[in-house]
């Protein structure tokens, strides 16, 4: 069994059935399911840093934090115990005992960077080639499949507008990505640019110690306010039922109340906004005033709703700690931000929460069989695999939902894939489109009337593209999928193994 081999040999290895590349949240999570469910499958994660955890380990900023809840952001084989909305300490040591309870460490090797991934259909292989950061040396991995688990954005290089005037101003300015830990931030006056997740994090902190905050928006965001804890959870935990279970019920509860959350938004956008109003007034008070800076131009969802836990940002407006100005940035000062119309802020501090750039499959340039992959030029089949390039996933999650609900269904499907190419002894799959699908429409990733973050309109050219029929488009729906992804007919038309379409009888059969 691969998680039984000593550590040395492992290290030693450098060709693997599985490579997965990423330690992070889904790298780990897939890593758990192919030991469960391919155990003979020998497997390595590589991992550019020097530990785990990926975007909860690059994200340093004050109060850093999920958004999501943890019993659905927490995988489904290892139950969550703790406040829902978790700080990213929590999370990584969740993460560290899903791979100290496995046994997972052993497969991992940090300080990889992956370089170059080049496909042989001589070999069937994924050439791997990476840089040790320790010392960098070039070294060459293979294997016959490649799970990219590296995420969807660039971790060294977060977006910062390029705006008039940046190099004049005298006071510390710092994108949330790059936020060193040990910035001390009391008795400063604080302008956070942006009002996203981020923001909406960073806000109560620099409230608590700073002397005041403004945050400054290009346009408005839904705020969901709510207390950090989950009645049904403590009222389970009370009565003396097990964690599983519990992990099990008050999941499948919040993924009912946000199918239901999800569907009125579309079906009922402006009685949602009035119920987020109200549960803003909550804190805020009864007589906060939502016009100008509080009315998104969007309907809740199309974007990430900011979660607020026990409404922190709100209270930090009650407490008069928090100006909020809905401008744009004519120019940087010396002290500051002039906006548009002419309005100065000042600050000791600026910290940029603007996001970051996609990345897709982390930027590596990809070859098959010598040619260069540009992910434009594929089709997604389901947001996984993606046609003309073999034996290759990417695991890349919700928006809406947890990022990690898809990380156990592509576990599953995927693990279900390399069983079933055991099974039929092949050594090679892709995805293709089918007759049926001649003169489909391919239109881009995501419609953008379905989930249109700045950062993924902005480089939805670098996508991967999308077809008309439900197999061809990731959806983000996590209650569709949850049921069609399972239910996958392996050998559908789609399916190619080793050169054949899954419907097409084997080549010795038709030249006989
Ligand atoms: C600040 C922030 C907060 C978020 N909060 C939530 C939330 O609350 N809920 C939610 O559902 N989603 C959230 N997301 C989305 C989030 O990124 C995912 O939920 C999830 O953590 C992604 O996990 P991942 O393992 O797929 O990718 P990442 O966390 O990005 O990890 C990828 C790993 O791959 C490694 N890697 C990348 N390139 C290479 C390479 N070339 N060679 C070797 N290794 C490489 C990276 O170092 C990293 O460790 C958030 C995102 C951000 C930026």
């Amino acid at each position: 069994m691969a998680d039984t081999q000593p550590i040395a040999a492992v290290q030693e290895q450098t060709n693997f059935d599985v490579l997965i590349i990423g330690a992070g949240i889904s790298g780990i999570g897939e890593a758990y399911h192919l030991q469960q469910q391919c155990p003979n499958k020998s497997y390595c994660i590589l991992e550019m840093k020097d530990t785990f955890g990926g975007t909860w380990e690059t994200h340093k900023y004050p109060g850093i934090r999920s958004d999501s809840d943890l019993y659905t952001f927490g995988y489904r084989f290892k139950p969550w115990t703790g406040v829902p909305i978790a700080s990213a300490e929590a999370i990584l040591e969740y993460m560290g005992e899903v791979i100290e309870e496995n046994a997972i460490d052993q497969h991992i090797r940090y300080g990889h960077r992956i370089t170059r991934c080049s496909w042989s259909s001589d070999a069937n292989q994924w050439v791997v080639q990476a840089t040790r950061t320790a010392d960098g040396a070039e070294l060459t991995f293979t294997c016959n499949f490649l799970w990219m688990c590296q995420g969807y954005y660039d971790h060294e290089n977060p977006n910062i507008p390029n705006w008039a005037g940046m190099d004049r101003y005298q006071g510390q300015l710092v994108h949330a990505q790059l936020w060193d830990p040990d910035t001390d931030y009391s008795g400063k006056k604080v302008l956070v640019i942006g009002s996203g997740a981020t923001a909406a994090t960073v806000i109560p902190e620099f409230a608590k110690q700073g002397e005041h905050v403004t945050m400054l928006q290009r346009s408005p965001t839904y705020f969901f306010c709510s207390e950090n804890r989950n009645e049904l959870a403590d009222r389970l935990r009370k009565i003396g039922i097990d964690e599983p279970t519990i992990h099990r019920v008050v999941r499948a509860q919040i993924l009912y109340d946000q199918d239901v959350l999800t569907e009125r938004c579309k079906t009922e956008p402006d009685a949602v906004f009035e119920e987020l109003k109200g549960l803003i007034r909550r804190y805020a008070g009864e007589d906060f005033a939502f016009e100008p800076h509080f009315t998104p131009r969007y309907r809740p969802w199309q974007q990430r709703l900011a979660f607020c836990p026990d409404g922190d940002v709100f209270q930090a407006a009650a407490a008069g700690k928090l100006t909020v100005v809905t401008d744009t940035i004519d120019t940087f000062t010396e002290t500051g931000v002039r906006t548009t119309s002419g309005e100065e802020l000042e600050a000791d501090l600026i910290c940029v929460c603007t996001g970051f750039h996609l990345a897709v499959m982390g930027n590596i340039p990809f070859d098959v069989d010598g040619q260069a992959v540009d992910w434009h030029d594929t089709v997604n089949y389901r947001g996984m695999m993606f046609t003309g390039v073999p034996n290759l996933a990417w695991v890349f999650g919700y928006f809406r939902a947890s990022w990690t609900l898809r990380v156990d269904l592509l576990g599953d499907f995927v693990c279900g894939l390399l069983n079933h190419m055991d099974d039929i002894g092949a050594r090679r799959v892709e995805v293709a489109l089918r007759d049926e699908d001649a003169g489909m429409d391919i239109l881009p990733w995501i419609e953008e009337d379905n989930f249109n973050p700045s950062y993924l309109m902005r480089d939805i050219d670098k996508m991967p593209q999308r077809g008309a029929k439900p197999e061809w488009r990731h959806n983000q729906d996590y209650r569709v999928e949850k049921d069609e992804i399972p239910a996958t007919d392996l050998e559908a038309p789609e399916f190619v193994y080793d050169g054949i379409r899954a419907t097409e009888p084997p080549k010795q059969a038709k030249s006989a």
